[in-house]
């Protein structure tokens, strides 16, 4: 089909009733939106995740008591009510028997489990609203296309096989009578056992399925009217941008910009799809189109902040003049599997940053054998909970005098660590602790503010 669109609608898009039904007048009011991507209604991952990491009986119960209530809140507006609400007490059923084995042990591929109750109940809800307005939708298990490895909880999709499996089960289905609906977040291995995408995934979905059909656009759908210069929940005067390109949303998203997962842009970019941002109860006010090149191009764009940054600073007695020391590490961190993110580097020693973690339990932490590996042949050091801000922006590091203003607006904050120069896109300042707001308020008033 052309000009098709995939919609993705985040967990508060598909919170309550309400919610739902904006986002389905989202859907309706364009004709191209054919095939729809839906995360857990607002909350119920995280009550999931609870189950999933082990709890008592009472809570046990509480939690499904909670769960049971979000689904009827919906279900009490919609037609079939007999039908939805034995579908919603099938999973709480299975998913109190998941959760009583959690309580013994507990491992990632239950907790994938346990947690694609909540896409699978919230996108059959929203088939029967759909059907409830008068619109032809139907439900379809996204693990039938979206194969993944073996990696629970933060899965990588297997693109090939995700290509020909969609043009196979999915691509027969579209028309333009029927709406799709079908469950970000999760996948399945070629096993057939559930997987998940690591957490805030659906987003990655709409972007996978929208590489395997060969989408014209990917609309994601969340409660803010697109992407801002930053958090505006921190800066009041953080404005909604109309558009930015590829490399500046990747290096967002990648710093900790909640709008888009970081992983979704990579399977845009491979295709050259643009991607909108818009919010689903006020789709009026517009958003945020990512575009493989933009019109304009500032050289500051956005700021984004993440905390609880691990620095590691290792040293050798060795390094001068000596070769090797830098692969060695690199080779140590790859092994466990740790992403580097920042590195600084001087005669004897390097520094690099690591984020605390993505994957759907939550749990990532800097593992002991890694630290003790490293220290065979250097010195460790690890400081743990240093907040990170990004500065994006075009060409930073080809002008002069540009970053001048950052590092002004920076200069009575204490800085661990500067990374400048890899990118012409980024710029970033480990802090070392202390107010984050005031610092992300003083660099966003210097350089995105008139
Ligand atoms: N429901 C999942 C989560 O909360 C996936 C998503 O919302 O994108 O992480
Ligand atoms: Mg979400």
């Amino acid at each position: 089909m052309e000009n098709l669109d995939i919609a993705k609608f985040g967990g508060t898009s598909v919170g309550n009733f309400d919610a739902m039904t904006s986002s389905y007048k989202v859907v309706v009011g364009n004709k191209n939106s054919r095939i729809v991507v839906i995360s857990a209604c607002s909350g119920v991952t995280n009550l999931l995740v609870e189950l999933a990491n082990g709890t008592t009986d009472e809570k046990i119960d509480e939690i499904i008591e909670k769960l049971r209530d979000i689904h009827e809140q919906i279900i009490i507006h919609l037609e079939n009510q007999h039908e939805l609400r034995n579908y919603i007490e099938g999973h709480l059923k299975e998913i109190k028997e998941q959760a009583k084995v959690a309580q013994k042990s507990t491992n990632d591929q239950l907790t994938d489990s346990i947690v694609s109750h909540g896409e699978l109940m919230s996108s059959f809800l929203f088939v029967a609203l759909f059907k409830h307005y008068g619109t032809d939708a139907q439900w379809f298990d996204v693990r039938t296309v979206m194969r993944t490895d073996s990696k629970f909880s933060c899965a990588k999709p297997v693109c090939d096989e995700i290509k020909v499996l969609a043009h196979d089960k999915l691509l027969p289905l579209i028309n333009d009578k029927t709406i799709i609906i079908t469950q970000g977040f999760i996948g399945s291995n070629t096993m057939g056992e559930t997987t998940t995408l690591g957490r805030g995934g659906s987003d990655y979905t709409a972007a996978l399925l929208g590489e395997a059909l060969d989408v014209a656009t990917i609309s994601i759908w969340t409660d803010v009217a697109g992407v801002y210069t930053t958090d505006p929940r921190v800066v009041k005067a953080a404005k909604p941008i109309a558009e930015l390109s590829y490399v500046e949303a990747a290096e967002m998203a990648n710093f900790g910009a909640k709008v888009l997962h970081p992983s979704t842009m990579i399977p845009a970019v491979r295709k050259n799809i643009p991607i909108f941002v818009g919010s689903s109860k006020e789709p009026e006010k517009g958003g945020t189109w990512v575009r493989p090149e933009p019109q304009s191009q500032p050289h500051f764009r956005a700021l984004a902040l993440r905390k609880n940054q691990t620095l590691i600073v290792l040293s050798s007695p060795v390094m001068v003049g000596a070769t090797g020391f830098l692969a060695n590490v690199f080779s140590v961190f790859a092994k466990y599997n740790h992403s580097i993110d920042l590195v600084s580097t001087s005669e004897i020693s390097i520094a690099i940053t690591l984020d605390a973690g993505t994957t759907t339990s939550g749990k990532h932490e800097i593992s002991e054998a890694m630290l003790n590996e490293l220290r065979q042949f250097c010195h460790v050091k690890v400081e743990t909970g240093l907040p990170l801000i990004a500065i994006i922006g075009n060409k930073m590091s080809e002008n002069a005098g540009v970053i001048t203003k950052a590092f002004d607006a920076i200069n009575k904050f204490s800085v661990r660590m500067i990374c400048y120069g890899a990118s012409r896109h980024n710029l970033c300042f480990l802090l070392k602790d202390g107010d984050t707001t005031e610092a992300l308020n003083a660099l966003h008033q210097a350089l995105l503010e008139d």
